[in-house]
C-alpha cells in the first residue's frame, strides 16, 4: 500500500530531494561542499526574509531553541514565555534551564495570545529580556500574530523577539527583518521538505551583538561559534553534508515557486482542509487556524485508536494524535511542505473511508466535494 504521511513533521519529502541526498558522500572541505553552503546560505536569507545570517545546526528543531536560549541569555537574566501548547511550553522549559528566571504566561489551547495580554506583562516585567513566541504552535495548529506582537515588544521594551517559526516558516507570510524580529527557527523536517536533521536559526544583528558578549554555556548548541564560522561561509563542525546537499535542493524548489505563492498554498489548502472536515460534520479545534496544520474534534463515539487504524491499516494515512490533555480527543491533519490540492482531496477521502469503516454516520462523499468546491468554486 502507498504510504501518505499528513503530519506536521516529519513531512514527505520530494524525489528530486531525496536523489540529490543519494548521491556518493563529498568533503566538506571540497570547494564543491563550501560551494553548496555558500548558496544555502543565501538562500535561506530569501526563505526567512533578511539580510542576517541564518545559521545551519546539525540537529533537530529543539537544538535550534536551546542554542538560542544558551547562546542569548545568562543565568538570572528574566524571560517571558507563552505557553498555548506543547511548543510554547519547551520554551519556558528551556529558559527555567538556562536562566531560572521564567516568566510563563499561559493561554488556553486552541487560542493565541492577544497583544493586550502581552502588553501587559511587558509593562509588570520591565526588565525582561527577551519573549518567547511561538509563530504557528503545533499542538493546537494555532496562528499567533507574529507582526503584531513583534511591533509591540519592539515599541514598549527592549526585550529580545524570539520566534518558534519551526511550522510557520515556508507555511505563513513571515518577515524577519520587516517585522523586528531577533530570532527565528525552523527545522529541516517540517515546511522545507526535508528529512529531520537540521536546525536553522535567523539571527538579528542586536541578537548578534548580545551573544558575541555573553560567556558561553553550550559547546556544540553554541550561535557563537555556528555564526563565527557562518561569516566564512563555513560551520564549526562537520556538517550534515547529505541533508545539507538536499536543502539545497529544496531551496530551488522554494525560490522557483516564490515564497509569496508557497504561502498562499498553505492558505488554501488549509482552509479547503477546514471545509472538508466541516462538510463531514467535524468540529474545528482551534480559533486562530494555522496553515500548517489542522487540528480537528474528533466526533462523539469514534475513538482515536479505531480511527487511526483504519486511516492507516486501510488506507495508508498517518495523521497526527492530539497530545496532552487533547490525546484522543483530537487528531491533526498536516499540510505543510509538499503538499497540492488533490492531497487534500486524499487525506479528506480517506477520512471518509475510515469513519464509513468504524460506522460513523455522514454523507459519502460530502467532504470530498467540499474540498472540490473550495479549490474549484461551486
Ligand atoms: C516540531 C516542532 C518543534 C520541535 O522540533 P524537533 O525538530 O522535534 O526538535 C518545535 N516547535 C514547533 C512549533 C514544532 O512544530
Amino acid at each position: 500500500m502507498k504510504k501518505r504521511l499528513f503530519t506536521p513533521g516529519p513531512t514527505p519529502v520530494p524525489e528530486n530531494v531525496m536523489l540529490r541526498m543519494a548521491a556518493p558522500i563529498i568533503h566538506h572541505r571540497n570547494p564543491e561542499f563550501m560551494e553548496i553552503l555558500t548558496r544555502v546560505h543565501e538562500d535561506l536569507k530569501y526563505l526567512f526574509r533578511t539580510t542576517q545570517p541564518v545559521v545551519v545546526l546539525s540537529c533537530s528543531g529543539t537544538g535550534g531553541m536551546e542554542a538560542t536560549i544558551s547562546s542569548l541569555f545568562k543565568q538570572g537574566d528574566k524571560v517571558i514565555t507563552v505557553n498555548a501548547g506543547k511548543f510554547g511550553e519547551r520554551w519556558g522549559e528551556l529558559v527555567r534551564i538556562f536562566t531560572g528566571n521564567c516568566v510563563e504566561e499561559k493561554v488556553t489551547w486552541g487560542s493565541a495570545i492577544q497583544p493586550e495580554r502581552l502588553a501587559e506583562l511587558l509593562k509588570a516585567h520591565p526588565d525582561a529580556k527577551g519573549v518567547c513566541l511561538t509563530h504557528s504552535e503545533t499542538s493546537t495548529g494555532t496562528a499567533a500574530d507574529i507582526q503584531t506582537l513583534s511591533a509591540l515588544i519592539r515599541e514598549q521594551s527592549d526585550a529580545l523577539v524570539l520566534v518558534d517559526g519551526i511550522t510557520a516558516v515556508g507555511a505563513h507570510e513571515f518577515h524577519f527583518d520587516d517585522w523586528g524580529v531577533d530570532i527565528c527557527i525552523t527545522g529541516s523536517q517540517k515546511g522545507l521538505m526535508m528529512p529531520p536533521g537540521l536546525a536553522l536559526v535567523a539571527v538579528s544583528e542586536r541578537a548578534q551583538d548580545i551573544i558575541k558578549g555573553q560567556s558561553m554555556t553550550q559547546y556544540y548548541l553554541s550561535l557563537k561559534h555556528a555564526l563565527k564560522a557562518h561569516a566564512g561561509d563555513d560551520t564549526p563542525f562537520t556538517p550534515a553534508v547529505s541533508l545539507v546537499i538536499g536543502l539545497d535542493e529544496a531551496l530551488q524548489m522554494i525560490k522557483a515557486e516564490g515564497i509569496e505563492h508557497i504561502w498562499k498554498r498553505h492558505e488554501s489548502l488549509a482552509d479547503a482542509c477546514r471545509q472538508g472536515c466541516n462538510a463531514l460534520g467535524m468540529k474545528l479545534f482551534s480559533n486562530s487556524p494555522s496553515f500548517a496544520v489542522t487540528p480537528v474534534w474528533l466526533p462523539e463515539g469514534v475513538k482515536w485508536s479505531a480511527f487511526n487504524k483504519a486511516l492507516k491499516n486501510s488506507n495508508g494515512i498517518t495523521v497526527a494524535a492530539g497530545q496532552d490533555d487533547y490525546k484522543d480527543k483530537i487528531f491533526r491533519i498536516s499540510h505543510l511542505g509538499f503538499y497540492d490540492e488533490l492531497d487534500m482531496l486524499t487525506v479528506i477521502g480517506g477520512i471518509e473511508r475510515a469513519l464509513k469503516e468504524i460506522n460513523f454516520p455522514f454523507e459519502i462523499g460530502a467532504g470530498v466535494s467540499a474540498v472540490q468546491k473550495a479549490f474549484l468554486g461551486n
